[in-house]
């Protein structure tokens, strides 16, 4: 008798994932097996281990990796995580999805992704710059300007990138604000770029909403992740009328059918002696995880992957799914929700406003000129419009879902450049 439950047997390896969503896609735009198979894996992936001095003498080990997947149409681009669940597949993983973003809203990047395995919620602050520097001074070699250059993920942020470029600068004995992204404002940070992803992904929502005929005044949202990500967006879509009727993070679930009242929400996110769960509007979900079926409008993951599955897609009631987060749907539950008709924005168009203005920051960087706020934003939301239409218009013609569509779109770039290099 087989032992295999039905959670088992779905694929849940992010690697598994992405090469599966590249085989699927490429596929149906017809390019040849010799295109997916040098897609399917990354160009370069380094192991990296280095010593850090912790606070109290000691020295600990870490170890952490950098993967770049391909740099056909550019420099390799992409985030740098610190998670205690780090493993080589997911940053190869992550690293693919760079390129395919970066191809969906046709910025000059291939994908790159590292991630340091560690939980920084641990650390002191002068133990997290250490670690951000040793990381960086591991991988100096292979980052650049001109060759790779990495931008703030999970638990990381604009200090810790700050704190790596200082080092790599050092090690280069130039300043080189050009090497990473998402920076401080005071060292080369480009105004717009902490809000970058969660705006792109409201301008998204917005695009989708039309497209359902829905108003956005009223639409109610429930947002698992508050972070960069999942923070900013519930801020901007209330801004635009919606009701933020349930939020997630570590700790739990909350939820208000009339709305939380998001100012509180976020001075108890923080506060470290409190949590969102001791909001007085809101009634903590007894299983986190029901958020994700709850009865809205708009559901935004924007926490961590693999969060909407075959064991749950059935009960989603959202009429739109933008993936704030990477990953978070299963193949087998992108199929449920398809045949269901919910319109899922995937995390290659929905969370791509981040690399959008990470690549103006860097384009500011190289100029040494800085543009107004309003500039940033007005040439985003021009950006992912286009994008957004565009990946629409040919899910439509060829009667299938945006992720597929996106990827065919990205695929093609791809190709384009390597067919231009001579490599194909
Ligand atoms: P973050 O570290 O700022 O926030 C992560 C949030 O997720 C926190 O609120 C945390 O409490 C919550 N969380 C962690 N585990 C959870 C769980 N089990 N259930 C519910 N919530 C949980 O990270 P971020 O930058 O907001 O990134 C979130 C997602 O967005 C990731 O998938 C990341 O790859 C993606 N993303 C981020 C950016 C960016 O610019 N920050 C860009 C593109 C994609």
């Amino acid at each position: 008798m087989s032992t295999v439950t039905p959670v088992e047997a779905e694929q849940l390896n992010p690697y598994k994932i992405v090469q599966s969503q590249l085989e699927q896609a490429g596929k149906r735009l017809g390019v040849s097996q010799d295109v997916l198979n040098i897609l399917k894996k990354p160009k370069r992936v380094l192991y990296v281990s280095f010593p850090v001095k912790m606070d109290d003498g000691s020295i600990q080990v870490f170890e952490g990796y950098r993967s770049q997947h391909s740099d056909a149409v550019g420099p390799t681009k992409g985030g740098i995580r610190f998670h205690p669940d780090v493993t080589m597949d997911e940053v190869k993983a992550l690293s693919m999805w760079m390129s395919f973003k970066c191809g969906v809203v046709n910025v000059p990047y291939g994908g790159g992704k590292g991630g340091v395995v560690c939980d920084p919620r641990k650390y002191s602050k002068g133990e997290i710059q250490r670690i951000s520097r040793g990381f960086m001074e591991a991988i100096a070699d292979i980052v650049g300007p001109e060759k790779d250059i990495p931008a703030p993920d999970v638990y990381t942020n604009s200090q810790i990138m700050g704190w790596m470029m200082d080092t790599y600068s050092r090690m280069k004995g130039q300043v080189s604000p050009g090497v990473i992204t998402g920076k401080p404002l005071s060292i080369g940070g480009s105004k717009g770029r902490n809000e970058a992803t969660a705006r792109g992904c409201a301008f998204a929502i917005e695009q989708a909403m039309k497209t359902l005929g829905k108003p956005m005044e009223g639409a109610t949202v429930a947002v698992q992740g508050f972070g960069n990500a999942g923070r900013i967006i519930a801020g901007l879509l209330m801004e635009q009328g919606c009701k933020i009727v349930a939020i997630g993070d570590s700790t739990g679930s909350i939820y208000c059918k009339e709305g939380l009242n998001l100012k509180q929400v976020e001075q108890l996110k923080d506060d470290d002696s409190a949590t969102i769960l001791d909001d007085s509007n809101g009634t903590p979900l007894e299983n986190p995880e029901d958020l994700l079926e709850l009865d809205v409008d708009i559901l935004v993951p924007a926490a961590l992957e693999n969060v909407i599955t075959s064991q749950n897609a059935d009960r989603i009631q959202a009429n739109i799914v933008a993936e704030a987060a990477n990953g978070p749907t299963t193949p087998k539950a992108d199929e449920i929700l398809f045949e269901k008709g919910v319109l899922l924005l995937p995390d290659i168009l929905a969370n791509a406003g981040g690399v959008v203005v990470s690549y103006f920051e860097w384009v500011q960087n190289l100029m040494n000129y800085y543009w107004s706020e309003e500039e940033v934003n007005k040439k985003l939301r021009e950006i992912i419009v286009h994008s957004y239409q565009e990946v629409y218009a040919l899910a439509d013609e060829h009667q299938t879902d945006l992720r597929t569509a996106a990827y065919m779109i990205s695929i093609q770039r791809i190709t384009e450049a390597m067919e231009a290099r001579g490599w194909i």
